[in-house]
Order: structure tokens, then sequence, then C-alpha cells
């Protein structure tokens, strides 16, 4: 059977402030490394806004926010590689990190301000739109994880210059059987890509395909790094099927 690598967590230097990749260079990374596609989950919390948003206009706001996919978009089209819409949401109340997916511009356009509600009044009113799971919940010290405000968590994050603790996200998915187990390297800058993703039996066309993909467990683990994780993942799949 056909296989297909995607990395469900990237970042591209036009939107997020800490990304020290252009997309165009994240996108050919990736091709390098054999991945068939890749969700660019920018950041959008209330820092950025009070550095983008100087004339209080949400659709501006999303041209400067969208300008990073749309860079990934052009490159990956020019050399046949799969580029997806996400987002990593914090809200103003803690550092979390929420990866969302499922999403498109009209969805991002059509709710202004998104990030600055809560983690739980987010979660009360997109859960059954959109999919939410938790970023490196226990990176440096993370502690209040909201674990009724998520689908999921991410057990595997690849970045190597953060402490992840991703025995205590493994743990975390643990305690919650129906949580979906995710990877991702949170490309931020060179070294960072291609460290985690998962393996898909097909190419998800968009964000909605790719949530599909997700909520009907049709994918697994990738990660040479965190091999264990991976496996354990795997374990714990085989207990779940039964
Ligand atoms: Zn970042
Ligand atoms: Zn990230």
């Amino acid at each position: 059977m056909e296989e297909f690598l995607f990395d469900p967590h990237t970042h591209t230097a036009e939107t997020s402030k800490c990304g020290h990749l252009p997309a165009a260079e994240v996108v050919d990374r990736y091709v390098r490394n054999g991945f068939s596609g890749l969700v660019v989950t920018d950041h959008l919390h209330p820092e950025y806004l009070s550095r983008i948003d100087k004339d209080h206009d949400w659709n501006k706001v999303m041209d400067h926010y969208l300008s990073g996919y749309h860079a990934s978009r052009k490159r990956g089209d020019e050399v046949g590689f799969q580029v997806i819409l996400g987002a990593e949401l914090r809200f103003p109340e803690n550092d979390n990190d929420y990866l969302v997916y499922g999403i498109d511009e009209d969805w991002l356009r059509s709710n202004p301000y998104v990030c600055c509600m809560s983690a739980r009044e987010f979660w009360q009113k997109f859960h059954d739109q959109v999919l939410i799971i938790h970023a490196h919940p226990y990176r440096d010290g993370n502690t209040v994880v909201f674990e009724d405000a998520v689908h999921g968590t991410e057990i595997i994050n690849g970045n190597p210059r953060h402490d992840n603790h991703n025995d205590l996200a493994l743990d975390l998915a643990r305690r919650h059987p129906g949580f979906f187990r995710l990877a991702g390297s949170d490309t931020h800058q060179a070294g960072d890509e291609a460290r985690a993703g998962v393996i898909l039996p097909e190419k998800p066309a968009d964000s909605f395909a790719y949530k599909d993909l997700i909520e009907q467990r049709r994918f697994r683990l990738w990660s040479p790094e965190f091999q264990s994780f991976v496996d354990e993942d795997e374990k714990m799949r085989k207990e779940e099927a039964k």
C-alpha cells in the first residue's frame, strides 16, 4: 500500500516571528526529506495581534497571517508537494498552544479574534467543527493542561530546542484513551525539520480531509528520533482495536 509522510506542525518566517525559515525553504527541505506534505500551523495569539493588528482590522490581520501559508502553497504547487492550512492558537489565559485542523481561509476570516477567548470557550464553541490537538502540553514545565478542552495531544514534539517532556504527554494520552495521539516537528529553523510526522494512507486534499483521516484513525506516527514512542503508540493502537 502506498503511504504518505506528512508533518502536521510547521511554521513559516513570513507569519511567525519565531520562524526563521521562509515558507518556500521549509517546503524544499521537506521535499528533500521524502515527505509528501505538511500542515502550516503558524502562531495565532494575542501577542501576535498586538504586533500586527495596528488598525484593529481582522481581515488585514488575516492577510498577514495567511502570507506564510500562501507562500508555502505556491512553492508546494511548483514542486508537487501538498501544503495544508492549520493554525496554532494560544489564548490570553496562559502559554498553552493548541493545534487546529479542519479549517480554511473563510473559517479564519469569519471568526475574528478567535484567539481572544479562553481555551474552554474555544472548545465549547468549535469542538464539533474543528480538530483541537494540544501541542507539547508539558513543554518547559507547562503544568496547567486543560485536558477537557482538546481532542488529543502531541505525544511526540520533535523540536530539539525545548524540553518537551514527551513522556508526560504520553502519560496524558494514557489517561484519556479516546485522545488522538499525534506527532510533529514544530519546525522553526534549519535542523528542526522532518523529525516527526504522521504516515497517511492517502494524500489529504485540504485541512478538512486531513482532519477526517485523523478522526477515522487512519494514520500512524513517524519519528526515528522517538522510535520508542512510535512503538508505544502502535502497541496502544493494537490494544484499542481488540
Ligand atoms: Zn513558534
Ligand atoms: Zn508550533
